[in-house]
């Protein structure tokens, strides 16, 4: 990833710095990944093949809760100069991280339905997600490089992540027939879905379903009008040099920027 990453050219200097602060949680996770490898070698993934629920459970994951505490503190470390919080919003943020107890609660939470307890702060809440996904993405890789043999494509086909039952951030197009894939914004894995369904609420009403593309072709941005969310899509099928979706998540800024102006979230 680092070396697609080097070898890429790139026009502006906001993405610059967008993309060294990539390249600086990328070393993190690198060396997390190893240091939890070390520890625990990667026994394989959980029994749980019903086909019905993700893969990998809250339990499965089996994480170091100070370890990965301390993690999320390196990471806030680099993400904290590039956020607009105030001295107390910081503050509150590495105490719900300090706390172990809390923070396990509010973790397995998060992790089986993508919300948070009542008791953190919606101004918090996004910040915090990001946080938690990339601490948590090292746990996630092994799991999810392993499901890639598993995982029954055609019949999975729904909102959430086959592996950790994450949440989508990212579309591609792909193949003869432009079937629609979803990438997960935990542990990127990559699933197929419906073309015309909204990935959040599932909705597949073509009245509130519709994208909007930009000037490069390639990229396009599907929304919802029923649930307001939208989810960014490159179209890969006449793209002769290999694309890495991770990267694309970050190069693509300008896309969320467009949509939120829309009054997609
Ligand atoms: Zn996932
Ligand atoms: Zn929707």
């Amino acid at each position: 990833m680092l070396e697609k990453l080097n070898g890429r050219e790139i026009d502006s200097a906001e993405m610059t710095h967008a993309l060294d602060l990539y390249r600086d949680i990328l070393a993190i996770q690198a060396s997390e990944k190893e240091r939890i490898l070390q520890k625990r070698p990667f026994a394989g993934l959980p029994d749980r093949r019903d086909g019905q629920s993700p893969l990998v459970g809250f339990q499965d994951i089996a994480m170091d809760l100070p370890e990965f505490a301390d993690a999320c503190f390196q990471i806030f470390g680099l993400l904290s100069p590039h956020l607009d919080l105030a001295g107390e919003e910081e503050e509150s943020l590495r105490e719900m991280i300090r706390e172990k107890e809390a923070l396990a609660a509010l973790l397995q939470q998060w992790y089986e339905t993508s919300s948070f307890p009542e008791t953190v702060p919606e101004n918090l809440r996004k910040v915090l997600s990001i946080l938690l996904q990339a601490a948590l993405r090292p746990y996630l890789a092994p799991f999810a490089d392993a499901a890639d043999r598993i995982v029954d494509q055609d019949s999975w086909r729904r909102t959430v992540c086959p592996v950790c039952g994450g949440r989508p951030d990212f579309a591609f197009l792909k193949g003869e027939y432009g079937s629609r894939w979803l990438s997960c914004s935990r542990c990127d894995f990559e699933w197929i879905f419906q073309r015309i369904q909204c990935p959040f609420c599932g909705s597949r009403d073509h009245e509130v379903l519709s994208y909007f593309t930009v000037s490069d072709e390639r990229y396009r941005v599907y929304v919802c009008d029923s649930c307001k969310r939208y989810i960014k899509a490159l179209d890969l099928s006449n793209m002769a040099e290999e694309s890495l979706i991770p990267l694309e998540k970050i190069l693509t800024a300008g896309l969320d920027i467009l949509a939120r102006e829309k009054g997609y979230q």
